[in-house]
């Protein structure tokens, strides 16, 4: 018997357990850790609420979690209540799935006044993170500014400008939904350091902005490069280029007096945050691309800011006595191996890239060094052996029927058009594990 512990309950984790399950069938023992009572990382806590349909893909990794020879170990702290080599002790091999959770810093003067955040923290806030759930942005100001041309900025952007209604059938949480509906928010510019060709912004969501019924998303025709010259272009982002030009276009006449502007303003890049406390404006700097990169022209200005979401992309939580690439910010590895018996998949390996989709060929991935490293299981002591150290420590387990629990607990509280209202706290997520059966 292999005894394997996935480390992280996103994508990256259930689809190595699900390649694990395929390669060895019951020969294999899988526990699957998560610092939360929650399972599902990246899907609960990074997909957008109102993209309902993503999630979805929770339901295969039930299947996989419903297995007798897979378990989910939730509300453990690998690195804080056992450590890594407490882990390889007990496990023939350990597979690091933790995502990448931290922002990558923006770095610019400034980056600290009050209401300007890291995409990780207002994504958390809104999506009911327990980390982030008391962010509490201040969303009284008149402008808002979003780092980064991805789609996270794009979800950033949605979200401050949906409407109450554009929100039915989401789980947002209450908070955030009570904080938006009170927002005075009434421009959102979206910086690009680059250009329109440069976009790492997908087609389906950048088309999904130019439906909402409280904007219509502005770019200035003077940004884009000549139509020509987007034949160059793959498709994807070809189509996604086309969208833009849509919103150059001047927009339609019911659309044009509608109370909330979006700007995207390319070749503009962050040099400095400005506030006596809170943020109220940003210094930008135009850009011109050299050789793919965006290089300063001397030509500064300033933008009203009163709220800031850095948008630039994410890295890997280190972890004490595991080797980490500080400049990719991602465990040190090659394809998947970090050393023989520890691994890591998915963000934590490859960076924060791809689709949730990308992550499964990475379990299989890692699932075959495993097979190479270890083409016999060992006597390694497996589920047993951190059953033993849990209850000599006296740690509070959250199994994946407990979580069940907590499920049902949410989808018993939802708004009426909501699947769910999620805990944002930990300890109410405990409690909820108590209910009768
Ligand atoms: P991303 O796609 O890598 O985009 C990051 C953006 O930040 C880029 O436009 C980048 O510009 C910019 N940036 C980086 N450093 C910067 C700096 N110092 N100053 C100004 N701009 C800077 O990252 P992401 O949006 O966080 O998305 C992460 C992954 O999740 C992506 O694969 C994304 O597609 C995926 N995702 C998918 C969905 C969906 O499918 N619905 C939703 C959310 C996220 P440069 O190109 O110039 O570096």
């Amino acid at each position: 018997m292999r005894h394997i512990a996935i480390i992280g309950s996103g994508p990256a984790g259930y689809y190595t357990a699900e390649a694990a399950q395929k390669q060895w069938g019951d020969d294999v023992s899988i526990d699957i850790f998560d610092m939360l009572p929650v399972p599902y990382g990246l899907i609960r806590f990074g997909v957008a609420p109102d993209h309902q349909s993503i999630k979805g893909v929770t339901r295969r990794y039930e299947q996989t979690a419903l297995a007798d020879n897979v378990r989910f170990v939730g509300n453990v702290k690998v690195g804080q209540d056992v450590s890594i080599p407490e882990l390889q002790g007990l496990y023939d091999a350990v597979v690091l799935a933790t995502g990448a959770p931290r922002d990558r810093e923006i770095g610019v003067p400034g980056d600290h006044l009050r209401n300007v955040f890291g995409s990780a923290g207002f994504v958390g806030w809104y999506n009911g993170h327990p980390e982030f759930a008391a962010l509490d942005p201040d969303l009284s100001g008149h402008t808002a500014v979003v780092i980064g041309m991805g789609n996270v900025a794009l979800d950033v952007t949605r979200i401050l400008a949906k409407t109450r209604d554009e929100f039915a059938g989401s789980d947002i949480v209450g908070h955030a939904l009570d904080s938006l509906m009170t927002s005075n928010i009434r421009r959102i510019v979206v910086l690009g350091r680059r250009g329109p060709h440069q976009i790492m912004m997908t087609p389906k969501e950048l088309g999904e902005l130019g439906h909402l019924s409280r904007t219509a998303p502005r770019v200035d025709p003077d940004d884009l490069p000549e139509l020509a010259d987007d034949a160059l272009l793959e498709p994807g982002i070809r189509k996604a280029v086309g969208h833009l030009r849509t919103f150059a276009a001047p927009p339609e006449s019911d659309r044009a007096d509608l109370p909330l502007q979006v700007e995207f303003d390319f070749f503009a890049a962050p040099r400095g945050l400005i506030g006596d406390g809170k943020v109220r404006a940003m210094s930008v700097e135009r850009t011109r691309i050299e050789d793919g990169r965006a290089v300063g022209t001397g030509d500064f200005y300033e933008i009203r800011a009163d709220l800031v979401v850095s948008c630039i992309g994410y890295q890997t939580s280190p972890i004490a006595g595991v080797p980490f690439d500080e400049r990719a910010g991602r465990f040190a590895n090659d394809e998947g191996r970090i050393l023989p018996g520890l691994y890591c998949v998915g963000w934590a390996r490859r960076g924060p890239s791809g689709t949730i989709g990308t992550n499964r060929p990475d379990g299989f991935g890692v699932v075959e060094l495993i097979a190479q490293d270890f083409p016999a299981g060992g006597a390694k002591a497996g589920r047993e052996g951190f059953d033993a150290l849990a209850a000599e420590r006296g740690l509070d387990v959250v199994s994946f029927s407990d979580w069940k629990k907590i499920e049902e607990a949410e989808q018993a509280r939802a708004r009426d058009d909501a699947p769910r209202e999620k805990f944002v706290d930990v300890d109410d997520m405990i409690r909820a594990t108590s209910l009768a059966d």
